[in-house]
């Protein structure tokens, strides 16, 4: 049995955090994934108090924060910038309560030309360093492999070689439906069961429109059950290991963001009742 999750991407044009608390509390959700920049959005009018005192009272609860992304090959800059956003948002999270930070591999065209142990080994080193920082205030770092070439990390079997090399209790992994079709149709959804309870962090449950994988993006990403991806074979792997946290709603559709947030929200928490027992 899984929780019902939200994550802030999928209305994250026609929302806010204040917006989301509310709809997902009014719908029934048991954990939000807020992201990073919304957060620094909403903190400019709130206070991490304001969070607080709404997460005391409600029965939704803080889960992940989305997310600390391009994490390798970084330049010193934008090593600084990694590491800030991971300082800030482990400090807010020890605040309030949520126990995980979503980390995601670098995008960027050179990255197909990478191969695969020079990625293996800068990722085995960035993610310690994380954790090195994470750990202090006892926050989990999830990595979240993206199905796309463009990413260069893109296989739940890529993802856990590396969270077995790195070691660490407080490093595991986030398995996203369409990621995982992204990389092969699902053809290696039985490789999720290879990764034991205690590793699986997150789950992300989306569906996608069917198109061939050379077009197919995230902003197709479309309500569970309106597409292709056998999310309940996805969900079931993901159960017989053992889960039994939230799927997470993640979604990056346009059409969406141009809709009434508490549409969304309500038929989201509609479309991810069936994949949830
Ligand atoms: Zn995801």
């Amino acid at each position: 049995m899984l929780k019902l999750g939200f994550n802030e991407a999928t209305c994250k044009e026609n929302s806010s955090v204040e917006r989301d608390l509310e709809l997902c509390e009014k719908y029934g959700y048991d954990y939000i994934e807020l992201r990073l920049d919304m957060l620094k959005e909403y903190l400019k009018t709130h206070t991490v108090e304001d969070l607080k005192a709404f997460f005391a009272k409600s029965h939704l609860k803080p889960f992940a924060f989305n997310s600390i992304e391009n994490i390798n090959f970084c330049s010193p800059e934008e090593w600084k910038e990694v590491v800030d956003l991971v300082t800030f948002g482990c400090q807010l999270s020890k605040e309030i309560g949520n126990k995980y930070l979503i980390i995601v591999p670098t995008v960027r065209d050179d990255m197909i030309f990478k191969n695969e142990q020079e990625i293996f080994e800068d990722s085995v080193k960035v993610i310690n360093e994380l954790a090195d920082i994470a750990e202090q205030y006892g926050v989990g770092l999830s990595f979240e492999p993206i199905g796309d070439r463009r990413w260069c990390c893109n296989s739940v079997r890529q993802a856990w070689e590396i969270v077995q090399a790195v070691n660490r209790d407080s490093v595991g992994l986030t398995v996203d439906c369409i990621n995982v079709y992204m990389h092969d149709k699902c053809a290696d959804v039985d490789y999720i069961r290879k990764i034991p309870k205690e590793k699986l962090f997150v789950y992300h449950i989306n569906d996608c429109e069917d198109l061939p994988l050379r077009v197919l993006d995230h902003c197709h990403r479309i309500m569970p059950g309106k597409g292709c991806i056998p999310i309940a074979e996805v969900s079931k792997a993901v159960m017989d290991v053992g889960y039994d946290g939230p799927a997470c709603l993640e979604l990056f559709r346009p059409e969406y963001w141009e809709m009434d947030a508490e549409d969304v929200i309500k038929m989201g928490a509609e479309c991810c009742a069936p994949y949830l027992k």
